[in-house]
């Protein structure tokens, strides 16, 4: 056996349970070893049953006197009762609805559990509680590994100690001068630990290790990154004020906040440095609008530009708008995406070479390695979050040291920024457009919603459109959940034979659409040959379409406060006053909190903020959106001590050896070029 053995090397794992392991991000035998427990199970004693205490969290082991059934609530719940005994006393065991278990329990043989102990109505009791048979009892600390449908705790116990063996192959990438500075014990030590810690100081000592590498490792690459992009001599545009013609032609004048953001690019551009610029403003707060403006001023300086997008449709909007600025003043735009016809594509890669194109578009497509440019000056990311650190370097390289302008909707708490975006310059756009009417936000419950519909039919007969978003596309997972498909049946059939064309158009969108169904889909709701769409959160990226003037979102308590509030940008971007409703299923504390602080407030950067202290510490801001290696044991709030250090240590690292290319730091150049995905390298 070996680390990158694919986890179908186990006993006891085929086709199914390896798939079921793929939602745990588990591929590998490694992978599987780096599956930390979420929590432990101390079985080091056995309590005597007559010293169990409420509340307590105990095994016992004793004999089963006797089973009993009953059942409550008019028959509809089936309780099976353990009687259990182990001389120091007796109490019971509660199953419900567990009449499999008949089998299972034979009278007059001895039985382990493991559980909370909790006060019935004839003394102390455990529900539910893990057991074996008692010669099968295992005494010790026991992980508990997160599980996902399909698997069990047991298979995945089995398989980390079928592993195990392996732990020792696992290189430590930080040598031993460096470990004994930073206080850090052995990589496999600490894994192992994990896996089956024996003491309070180990453990911890082995959480410390992980926790500290996962900080380091993720800045130690992103440093490398600025180091690498920062500190070079770029391309100088033209100085002059040749933007402001483009400027001029705008159908609007530029916001302050935009004009800032500008000033700010053109100080980049014109300068010896190559630019490294974030722009980040909230959904509508006019990011197009400045990206055009620095594409221009490349153009003038006799450099192409490129600008890339997360999906076709927004790629093709963008294209759409900038063909119509651009084609007129003599500018050629090109565009492409992977599903494009190969001889369209071939011309448009021919015409980029010979700088015939000066403006592309596209999707990842323009990432590809065919896709040559003859001057490249200028690389633009739209929607940055949705791409990895490596597709952004990717499109860098398109060039020689071209300038580099990302821009994001996401606003990103402080703590993280620095981290996440430490390789970058950045603007802020926090100001709207003129007109803008704040949507009107309102949280509503299931009661309500016929109410609800009755106002979104008003605003399909007033000419407008509407969204509505569900979290799931099927029924399969949690029978009240409303899923896409069910509620587009019931809205098809609520405005079928209503409405000018006959009927209301309603068309379903969802994840597992292929892309060009959700396109084709998409484009007719843009035209307005859809009136009303029903859709997972595939539209949560960039749309445009200033008619709709309704979000409703259902089942609202699954929504995170981010992912709202870039739902609800998706309308209000008319002139027309546009309307949020969100309907919750059930109500938890934080959901009603949630949707609070939506009615209350538009403002991205408060609500990313209020995101995070209703989360709280123990979930991550999820880096995996901003395109970073996954932290499965480091909490960017609780560990800002040990994000501090090891962010000490990768600069002192990279002082020394900039690019990692000595040989004792092969290994961890290795480690970090495999976090951060293909394409990333240190290389300079
Ligand atoms: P985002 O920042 O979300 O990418 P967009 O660039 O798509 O926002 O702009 C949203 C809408 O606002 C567009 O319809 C755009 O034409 C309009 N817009 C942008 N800037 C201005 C402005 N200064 N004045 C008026 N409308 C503007
Ligand atoms: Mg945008």
């Amino acid at each position: 056996m070996m680390l990158q053995d694919p986890i179908t090397t186990l006993k006891g794992v085929g086709p199914k349970k390896a798939e079921a392991l793929t939602h745990l991000h588990i591929e590998t035998l490694e992978d599987l070893i780096m599956l930390f427990p979420r929590d432990y199970q101390d079985r080091r004693t056995l309590t005597r049953i007559g010293e169990m205490e409420e509340n307590s969290t105990v095994a016992i082991m004793g004999r089963l006197e006797r089973v009993t059934q009953n059942y409550y609530q008019r028959g509809r719940k089936q309780a099976l009762r353990l009687y259990i005994s182990d001389g120091s006393g007796g109490t019971q065991i509660l199953f419900f609805h567990a009449r499999y278990l008949l089998n299972y329990f034979k009278t007059g043989e001895d039985y382990a559990f493991f559980g909370r102990v909790t006060r019935g109505r004839s003394g102390l009791q455990m529900v539910h509680p893990d057991f074996c048979r008692a010669e099968d009892w295992e005494q010790g600390i026991l992980p508990v590994y997160p599980l996902t449908k399909g698997l069990t705790q047991k298979e995945l116990r089995a398989w980390q100690r079928q592993v195990s063996p392996l732990i020792s192959d696992m290189e430590d990438y930080l040598d031993e001068d460096f470990r004994k500075r930073n206080k850090l014990v052995g990589l496999s030590d600490a894994i192992r630990t994990m896996h089956n810690p024996q003491d309070r100081r180990s453990f911890q000592l082995a959480r410390y290790r992980l926790i500290f590498d996962e900080l380091f490792l993720l800045q130690t690459g992103l440093a490398a990154v600025r180091s690498r992009t920062g500190s070079r001599d770029g391309i100088a545009f033209a100085p002059g004020a040749d933007q402001e013609e483009y400027v001029r032609g705008l159908e609007f004048p530029l916001t302050g906040a935009q004009r800032r953001c500008v000033d700010e690019i053109m100080a980049d551009l014109e300068g010896e440095q190559v630019m490294n610029r974030l722009v980040q403003g909230d959904v509508g707060s006019g990011k197009t609008a400045v990206a055009e403006i620095a594409m221009y001023k490349a153009v003038k300086s006799g450099y192409q530009a490129v600008m890339m997008a997360p999906t076709e449709i927004l790629a093709r909007q963008h294209f759409e708008r900038f063909n119509d600025c651009f084609t007129g003043m003599g500018i050629r735009v090109g565009f492409l995406s992977s599903g494009q016809k190969a001889a369209e594509r071939r011309q448009t890669l021919e015409d980029l070479r010979t700088g015939e194109i000066r403006i592309l578009i596209g999707t990842h497509a323009v990432i590809q390695p065919d896709v040559e440019f003859y001057r490249l000056g200028l690389v633009i990311t739209d929607e940055q979050h949705r791409f990895g650190v490596d597709q952004r370097i990717r499109l860098r390289e398109k060039g020689e040291n071209p300038n580099v302008l990302v821009m994001t909707a996401t606003p990103i708490p402080r703590t993280l920024a620095a981290v996440v975006y430490g390789d970058l310059d950045v603007s802020v756009i926090d100001e709207m457009p003129p007109g803008r009417k704040p949507v009107k936000t309102r949280a509503l419950t299931a009661k309500d919603r016929d109410k609800c519909y009755d106002f979104v039919e008003r605003e399909l007969a007033a000419g407008h459109q509407a969204y509505v978003v569900t979290p799931l596309i099927d029924e399969s997972e949690t029978l009240d959940v409303r899923s896409a498909q069910e509620v587009a049946d019931e809205l098809t059939a609520r405005f079928d034979g209503k409405g000018g064309r006959g009927a209301y158009k309603v068309a379903l969108l969802h994840g597992a659409m292929k892309q060009e169904e959700k396109d084709r889909i998409m484009e007719a709701f843009a035209r307005g040959e859809v009136d009303l769409l029903v859709a997972t959160v595939v539209i949560e990226v960039g749309i445009n379409v200033p008619n709709a003037t309704v979000m409703v979102i259902e089942n609202a308590e699954r929504f995170g406060l981010a992912q709202m509030h870039q739902l609800r940008g998706r309308v209000g971007r008319g002139g027309d006053q546009a309307w949020c409703f969100l309907i919750s299923g059930s109500e938890t504390e934080t959901s009603r909190r949630r949707c609070a602080i939506m009615q209350e407030s538009a403002d991205g950067f408060y609500i990313a903020e209020e995101d995070l202290k209703l989360r709280g510490p123990g979930d991550l801001f999820g880096t995996r959106q901003h395109g970073l290696p996954m932290l499965m044991m480091a909490d960017l709030v609780r560990h800002v001590d040990i994000l501090k250090h090891a962010g000490d240590e990768a600069k002192a690292i990279l002082a020394e050896d900039p690019d990692l290319s000595r040989e004792e730091h092969r290994q961890l150049r290795e480690k970090i070029e495999s976090l951060f995905g293909e394409g990333f390298t240190l290389e300079l």
